[in-house]
């Protein structure tokens, strides 16, 4: 896998010969660092906002945020006009049938996970309405075996309704009919003109499926950890912010 600069050139072709582009952008751990708790990670700060606000002031530019995040929560923390926000790993936002069955297993499921998970154990449950986040970046190695053996176990019962999305230190659990970024993004591009160049950017496990779909597409991994089917990878978020200006540039000579 190359570094996304290194090959600049041959990027900055595809960008500047492209007649529209669809660029997806994760959140978490993508545009902003991690913090221990995703409810301490802050809003865009105002450098990011700046040249996200100029991308998207760019005609032949559509600009998607795709997070695992709740929609209201995604609001909060990227204050976006012209970016459309799809939350729930693009659930929300796209399509929306009902999913009563599944909501009732996922309470089943989260009362299962109070009365299984240990207090002391430092894995802790967010409750996203239509998920289940077991969040376990806090906890020891043994607590997290032990974790993992109580969500095992739970998914067991309220499979094949709910299944579970492995995220950077979460385990999801969703409704099966909320299959990921992938197919969220393929709908998405299945709306566009079938010229446009995808741009997809993420970090996680729950980004692989969104790279998939796009063979031909401009995909990059944030990290340097993680296997991945990215074409590309930038190292951290600092990268990305780079990235984004260097996109806006070409962009901008471009028109
Ligand atoms: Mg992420």
């Amino acid at each position: 896998m190359q570094h996304l600069f290194n090959r600049w050139p041959q990027v900055r072709n595809a960008v500047s010969s492209a007649k529209h582009i669809a660029l997806f952008l994760d959140f978490d751990g993508t545009l902003a660092p991690f913090r221990r708790r995703p409810s301490q990670v802050k809003p865009l700060g105002p450098t990011l906002q700046t040249v996200l606000e100029r991308l998207s002031g760019c005609d032949r530019l559509y600009g998607y945020i795709v997070s695992g995040r709740p929609l209201h929560q995604l609001r909060e923390v990227v204050p976006l006009r012209n970016f459309k926000l799809l939350g729930l790993h693009g659930w929300e936002g796209l399509r929306r049938p009902s999913l009563v069955k599944e909501l009732r297993l996922l309470r089943k499921a989260k009362r299962l996970l109070a009365e299984g998970l240990s207090p002391e154990s430092r894995i802790w449950v967010e409750d996203k309405h239509l998920a289940l986040a077991v969040h376990y970046r806090e906890a020891s190695a043994r607590d997290i075996r032990q974790g993992w053996e109580v969500v095992e176990d739970i998914l067991r019962t309220v499979e094949p309704s709910i299944h579970l999305l492995q995220g950077e230190k979460v385990w999801e659990l969703l409704p099966r009919r909320i299959d990921g970024k992938g197919p969220a993004v393929s709908a998405v591009l299945a709306g566009l003109p079938r010229s446009t160049l995808p741009i997809f950017v993420g970090d996680s496990m729950t980004d692989e499926s969104a790279f998939r779909i796009m063979p031909r597409g401009l995909t990059i991994h944030v990290g340097e950890k993680l296997p991945t089917q990215a074409r590309f990878y930038l190292r951290n978020p600092g990268e990305v912010r780079t990235f984004l200006w260097k996109l806006d540039g070409v962009l901008r000579l471009a028109q």
